[in-house]
């Protein structure tokens, strides 16, 4: 398939390596969650010679940890960010309709209006009114509790007056992520996994490169500008440039869980906690993802983590519209946690405005950090616009242009698979699903699902090694493929998943 570059995983990080100590870069990119791979894409796309590297995995910090929706953010308009929500629904329409229409899918969400609740039914439906129109979305705004059971059937009906209805969209916050990767590989980008940037050059007080631990040595990178994307790392990086850095962002933890149901969902939940904060219930591949907790932290960000007390919250807050038969503890499939970068501010995290926080140091190094997954490709543009001056670019094409797996018509399966898999394929890899079976013709064994009860097949693994940076059992049952999520990353599927790696770095 053209543009496929399938080589053995260990050879291409050696070239990488490589490419890295011997090039010159115009802008190396620290960071490999959607913003810092994003703004790679557009900058390698714009014929930078341009480097991405990441401490971990792509897409390992909150790129993967989001609620994996792609939305106006209904609160936002509670908070009067009526900007943030119009930019947010054109971004929506953009992903859904030219960027990722394979991973960007449109879904009704309910909001169901208790008595007692927080809203009141007509200041709700003025707020609908005005987030659909945003949106360019025509539902009814308000329904009945009988057509709202049909929607999501077992919705709590005690006590419910009515529901909002509107609609926003949901994705696999992952894969979209990796998908920019890939763009700005196959524009020309040496993109790095597990390649953590430890020190700043500086040469006469600027920024000039970067020493980057890549499997236990150190590599030197020159590049004439650098952009900080490291997420919840964002001060960390800052402080490499100038230790005397103070903090720019504060951190804000979200959990989720996921659990069983939503198969007969065909609208999400939008549940009101209090009169601005609100949690959902997403049918999510079959399941259920539920969340998300916002509480202050000031932990190292990498031991984020889901503990007893956040999986009660959850389920407690989703007890509001859905019956505890859904909700009980040992239900519980999987779990993340994840970080939002917030604003500096003070008073609750969750009244804080979800802003992207740039700064500028003084080398000239630029941090980005925070913002939203939806908006994501506007807050790349927007950081390539602050450096378009020192890269010498004339103008930063803002056009979309499709990812990777939505170029191109989809070729059929030579294959016959069962028709999940095929429909699950489609999903994650669009116009490429045919090619990641293409190596089933001789191995028929990488047609077997790495678990029973999901659709992921040994395909993929083999697949996410050779052509998608995956180097550990991890990085494919928890961001190539949906196996983790669905709780099915048992013991067998971690081995199956190990030999298929070692397998694939032998050829
Ligand atoms: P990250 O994805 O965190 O990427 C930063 C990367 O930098 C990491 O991969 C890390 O390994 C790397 N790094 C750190 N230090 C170094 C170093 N020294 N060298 C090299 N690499 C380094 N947005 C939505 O639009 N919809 C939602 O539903 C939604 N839900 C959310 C729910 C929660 C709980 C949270 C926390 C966020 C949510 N968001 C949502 C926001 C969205 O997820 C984030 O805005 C987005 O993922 C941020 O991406 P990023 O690239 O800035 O950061």
């Amino acid at each position: 398939m053209a543009g496929l570059a399938t080589s053995a995983p260990d050879e291409r990080r050696a070239e990488a390596r490589e490419s890295l100590a011997q090039t010159a870069f115009d802008l190396l990119v620290i960071g490999g969650g959607v913003i810092g791979a994003a703004t790679a894409a557009h900058a390698a796309r714009a014929g930078l010679a341009v480097a991405l590297v990441d401490a971990g995995d792509f897409g390992s910090g909150t790129s993967s940890a989001s609620s994996k929706l792609v939305h106006g953010g209904l609160r936002y308009l509670r908070l009067g960010d009526v900007r943030l929500v119009r930019e947010a629904h054109h971004e929506r329409r953009t992903l859904a309709g030219r960027v990722a229409p394979h991973l960007v899918h449109r879904l009704p969400f309910l909001l169901p209006l208790y008595r007692g609740g927080p809203f009141r039914p007509a200041f709700v439906q003025s707020g609908i009114i005005l987030y659909s129109t945003l949106a360019l979305s025509r539902l009814n705004w308000l329904v009945q509790p009988a057509r709202a059971s049909e929607l999501v059937p077992p919705l709590r009906d005690e006590g419910l007056r009515s529901c909002a209805l509107y609609a926003d969209a949901w994705t696999n916050d992952a894969r979209l992520c990796l998908e920019n990767v890939l763009a700005a590989s196959e524009a020309g980008a040496t993109v790095l996994n597990r390649a953590k940037v430890v020190s700043l050059r500086l040469s006469g007080g600027a920024v000039t490169g970067a020493e980057v631990t890549v499997d236990g040595s150190s590599v030197d990178v020159t590049a004439r500008v650098i952009v900080n994307a490291a997420g919840p790392w964002v001060d960390a990086v800052r402080r490499l440039e100038d230790p005397r850095a103070g903090t720019s962002v504060r951190l804000s933890k979200g959990a989720h869980v996921l659990v069983p149901g939503g198969d007969d969902w065909r609208a999400a939940l939008t549940i009101a906690q209090d009169d601005v904060r609100v949690t959902f219930a997403v049918p999510w591949y079959g399941l259920l993802l539920l969340g998300t907790t916002d509480s202050d932290y000031e932990s190292d960000p990498a031991a984020v983590d889901v503990d007893d007390a956040d999986v009660a919250q959850i389920l407690a807050e989703a007890s509001r519209a859905l019956p505890p038969s859904l909700l009980e503890p040992g239900a519980v499939r999987a779990s993340f946690a994840g970080l939002r970068v917030l604003p500096l501010g003070d008073g609750s995290t969750v009244n804080a405005r979800r802003e992207t926080v740039f700064s500028l140091g003084p080398g000239g190094m630029l941090s980005v950090a925070g913002g939203k997954l939806t908006t994501y490709r506007r807050i790349a543009l927007d950081a390539l616009e602050r450096v378009r001056g020192p890269l010498g670019l004339r103008q930063v094409d803002r056009r979309p242009f499709p990812l990777p797996a939505a170029v191109g018509v989809a070729p059929p399966f030579a294959l016959e698979l069962d028709p999940d898999v095929e429909a699950h394929l489609r999903h994650l890899y669009g116009s490429r699903a045919a090619a990641v079976v293409e190596r089933a013709a001789e191995d028929p064994s990488l047609l077997e699902r790495l678990h029973p009860d999901g659709p992921d097949i040994a395909a993929q693994a083999a697949f996410a090694a050779t052509n998608e940076w995956a180097g550990t059992a991890d990085d494919v049952l928890r961001r190539r493929t949906t196996v983790t999520l669905r709780g099915l990353a048992d013991a067998d599927a971690v081995e199956r998943v190990e030999r298929l790696l070692e397998t694939a770095r032998a050829v």
